[in-house]
């Protein structure tokens, strides 16, 4: 049975109202285990058994990685938006590449794009 970090905070307090020296051990553990995944950046909605199986012990486990990593090309952070279509899941996009290449779409499609200048006939 896998549980959240949240179940493992409400069965370590049950735990502990027990007076049986294991169940205060095993509280311990779980306490341990809770809040130094909490500490590391995990959820309280996010599952211990997965992590204890991929890494072996709680001490193990590498901190969460950002949901939504730096961009590869700018090195902004970026930010989640709506899906292009209803229903349709969020996007990730860089919003500084993104301003960039917006202001390439508008400068490209002025009607004056790639005319050097107007000169004027020079009068002798
Ligand atoms: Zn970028």
């Amino acid at each position: 049975m896998s549980v959240s970090i949240l179940d493992a905070l409400r069965n370590a307090q049950h735990n502990f109202r027990d007076n049986f020296s294991t169940a205060r051990i095993i509280a311990a553990e779980q306490l341990y285990n809770a809040i130094n995944l909490l500490e590391k950046g995990y959820a309280t909605h996010d599952l211990i058994e997965p992590l204890l199986q991929e890494y072996g012990n709680i001490s193990a486990v590498p901190p969460k990685p950002p949901e939504h990593p730096r961009c590869g090309c700018c090195g902004s952070k970026r930010i989640a938006i709506r899906g292009r279509h209803p229903n349709e899941p969020k996007r990730v996009i860089c919003p500084t590449c993104t301003a960039e290449r917006l202001d390439d779409i508008h400068k490209q499609s002025d009607p004056s794009y790639g005319i050097a200048c107007a000169a004027e006939p020079v009068s002798t």
